[in-house]
């Protein structure tokens, strides 16, 4: 095995459990090793840290397996961290139960770059590193041996592995098809997985509370959904009794899900749905010349920064769907505002929001901070896992 030495003072992030060791901390490698092999990390005086998974393409040129210096990295080391990642799963009453359920949440299961989500009988499996990409068929075996899950298929066809130097691979991991499509309950309510072709594994897991609380919020209300997606809060806002559902996404295949989702529900009144494909940016502006407006808007945009390095253009695009969605409002109307940018702060985000109050000239309240669900947990040594945050407003 190959050694990683650090520059001196580099191992500072390593004691405090930080799990990515970029190329400025790396002082050299003694060794050859291709990319994903385990590494022994070491500080400047060879002191013994971790283990960890290198990548020279990456600037994050290595991401910590374990921090037991002397713990095995193999087979049975992935059968442990999954088994314990079901586990936490299984004893959270929220999340015992749940159909679509995500199992592993990447470093914040101690297992960086590798995501595992359930969906009934099915597990789709999304590796994003270099390490993870190498480990394949254990971590395939171990979600089969911790879940009991026959059909394990593989997603790894996200952007980020190009920063890796991985090229997509899809396709079934142990079992195969029994059909094309995956459906799940949610709450009530029957959603359609495209594992396939979806966004992310096939659906939006994070946001299964705020969906719920979306619900309990709906009844009698008009509702606005913005970047709609499958209908996700949609439907819940149906099922929550709400007397009108307008939803806005850009993307034809979406709303065409979004639909079938709907029928899906013969419970929900489909006479209550409305469907836009359009730019929201464009149509919360023709929304506003036709003179409309909505008792409880959602706004749930797709990542708008990749890295802080985007934050200000970001943060622009936040301010403006902000602004311009609260000039629909009416007087008491709730706004349901999220960022998923890894590099929006909950702090900034919050920063972002109150200048669009201010600039539209309305009272805006916190009525409740809003966060990803529990099987989305933040490891509190790796803060960057938080990345979606929310806002439930109240406006005078
Ligand atoms: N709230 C959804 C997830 C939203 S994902 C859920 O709970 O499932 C973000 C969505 O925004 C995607 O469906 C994407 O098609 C859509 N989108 C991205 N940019 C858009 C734009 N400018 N206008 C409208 N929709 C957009």
């Amino acid at each position: 095995m190959a050694t990683l030495i650090l520059h001196p003072g580099k191992e500072k992030s390593v004691l405090r459990r930080h799990p990515w060791l970029f190329s400025g901390a790396v002082a050299q490698l003694d060794g050859r090793v291709r990319p994903g092999a385990t590494v022994d990390v070491v500080s400047h005086e060879g002191r013994p840290l971790a283990r960890a998974a290198w990548n020279p393409a990456s600037q994050i040129r290595a991401r910590v397996w374990s921090f037991d210096a002397a713990e095995t990295i193999d087979h049975a080391f992935f059968k442990r961290r999954i088994a314990a990642a079901v586990a936490r799963r299984a004893s959270l009453p929220e999340l015992a139960g749940q159909q679509g359920l995500r199992l592993v949440h990447a470093e914040s299961d101690g297992l960086p770059g590798v995501i595992a989500d359930r969906y009934g009988d099915t597990v789709v499996v999304q590796l994003t590193t270099a390490g993870a990409d190498k480990w394949r068929a254990a971590i395939a075996d171990s979600l089969h041996q911790a879940t009991g899950c026959a059909r394990i298929y593989e997603r790894s066809d996200v952007e980020v592995r190009k920063l890796e130097g991985l090229e997509a691979v899809t396709g079934w991991l142990h079992g195969e098809a029994g059909g094309d499509e995956l459906v799940i309950e949610e709450h009530g309510v029957r959603m359609t997985v495209d594992y396939v072709g979806g966004h992310k594994t096939g659906f939006y897991l994070d946001q299964r509370e705020n969906r719920r609380r979306a619900a309990e919020l709906a009844r009698g209300r008009r509702v606005l959904n913005c970047f709609c997606y499958t209908a996700g809060f949609s439907l819940q806002a149906l099922a929550g009794g709400a007397r009108e559902v307008v939803s806005i996404d850009s993307s034809g295949p979406a709303l065409a899900t979004a639909q079938r989702n709907l029928a899906l529900n013969p419970q929900l009144d489909a006479a209550r749905a409305i469907w836009r494909e359009a730019d929201v940016f464009a149509e919360l502006r023709n929304l506003r010349a036709s003179g409309e407006n909505y008792d409880l808007i959602i706004l749930d945009p797709p990542k708008f920064a990749h890295t802080a390095a985007h934050a200000e253009r970001a943060g622009r695009a936040y301010k403006d769907i902000n602004l311009t969605a609260m000039r629909l409002l009416a007087p008491g109307g709730l706004l349901m505002t999220y960022s998923c940018s890894g590099g929006v702060s909950a702090e900034l985000f919050q920063k972002i929001v109150a200048g669009a109050a201010l600039d539209v000239g309305r009272t805006a309240r916190i009525v409740q901070r809003l966060q990803g669900a529990a099987d989305h947990p933040v490891d509190l040594a790796f803060p960057e896992g938080e990345y979606l945050k929310g806002l439930l407003l109240q406006l005078d």
